[in-house]
């Protein structure tokens, strides 16, 4: 579906402002009116597959906005998984609080006449976003409330991964609530379910790209006479191994999205770009320490893969359930 011209446009608009969008902790609003153009910013859950391989594909060349396209999705995701109709633009998810994260049963934001009251904070396209879609309590029931941008404040947080996503704090001080969803923390856990995949997709696209890039240096480098190829071969080829491993992983989630093949590729995806990024740094040496070229970009996203979308942790706690 995404496979079109118009997404090489998109790959390479991407590619451009990529260091920029790092430099400035900035999105680019041209790259989200040609997700739009695309079809891009309203995902189907049923070409989950598909939407996994274009977000790998724009990882390898921005991984912000890579990341930026698997949050707005999860909005979507959750009015497609809850029969919800609503038009809703670039979107942010926002489930976590100053106050709790992992433990999402633990939300402090209120929803009370028609109105919200709370705080969320990390919350990915906070800076452009038209709306959000938040995790909030209405006596002790759950629900996840729809909200326009004017109706919130909004603060960008000056974080060291995925800079250029605008992550930021959203501030609900009374924000009228749109359309409102029962049941908010089975709808948010079955989206975090099929956003996995996604996420692990982009961490897939980061993998593959710093391979990529090591092994064209590793092969025109030379040290004592020898390629830094010859010297590293062997750890490159780890590195591929993983990666292929992965790309399985994924394929398997993304076609079907239950809560263990989403933990898994999750928990995989994490262990895979860390330790891919880690060795093309290290294959770089100091060139991969240089802000602005793309391992050092990933060297520092890989980090968030341990965080975003449910942590390392949180992984290990759902796969434990199928021992
Ligand atoms: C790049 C990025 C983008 C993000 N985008 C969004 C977004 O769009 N929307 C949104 O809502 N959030 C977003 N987040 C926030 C993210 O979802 C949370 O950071 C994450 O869920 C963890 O919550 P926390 O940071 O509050 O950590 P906590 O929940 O406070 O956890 C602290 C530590 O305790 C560990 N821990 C927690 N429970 C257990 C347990 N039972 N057993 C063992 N260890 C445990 C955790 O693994 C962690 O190591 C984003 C984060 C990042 C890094």
């Amino acid at each position: 579906m995404y496979r079109t011209k118009r997404l090489e446009t998109l790959l390479s608009e991407a590619e451009k402002f990529a260091r920029i969008m790092d430099d400035r902790n900035e999105m680019r609003e041209e790259l989200v009116s040609l997700a739009e153009k695309l079809g891009l910013l309203k995902p189907e859950i049923k070409e989950l597959p598909d939407f996994c391989e274009t977000v790998r594909r724009i990882a390898g060349k921005n991984q912000a906005f890579a990341l930026s396209l698997v949050a707005n999705a999860m909005s979507h995701f959750s009015l497609q998984l809850s029969k919800t109709e609503l038009d809703l633009g670039l979107s942010g998810f926002a489930l976590t609080e100053p106050g709790s994260g992992s433990d999402i049963r633990k939300v402090s934001t209120r929803f009370e006449n028609g109105k919200l009251w709370g705080v969320k904070t990390l919350i990915t396209n906070a800076e452009l976003a038209e709306n959000f879609a938040v995790l909030a309590k209405s006596g002790d029931k759950y629900l996840l409330c729809f909200v326009e941008r004017d109706e919130v404040l909004v603060r960008k947080l000056n974080v060291s991964a995925f800079r250029g996503c605008g992550i930021g704090v959203v501030k609900l001080r009374g924000a009228r609530a749109e359309e409102v969803v029962e049941d908010g923390v089975k709808v948010a856990s079955s989206v975090l379910n099929h956003s996995r995949p996604a996420f692990s997709s982009v961490a897939l696209g980061i993998a593959e790209r710093c391979l990529e890039i090591a092994v064209n240096y590793a092969k025109r480098r030379k040290v004592f006479g020898k390629t830094v190829f010859d010297l590293q071969k062997l750890k490159l080829a780890e590195c591929y191994a993983e990666i292929e491993a992965l790309r399985s992983v994924i394929e398997k989630a993304s076609k079907n999205p239950d809560p263990k093949n989403s933990a898994v590729c999750k928990l995989l995806a994490a262990r895979t770009v860390k330790h891919v990024a880690d060795c093309s740094v290290q294959v770089l040496a100091g060139h991969g320490l240089v802000k602005g070229c793309y391992v050092e970009r990933a060297y520092r996203d890989a980090k968030a893969f341990d965080v975003g979308e449910g942590t390392t942790e949180i992984m290990k706690l759902i796969l434990s359930k199928y021992l």
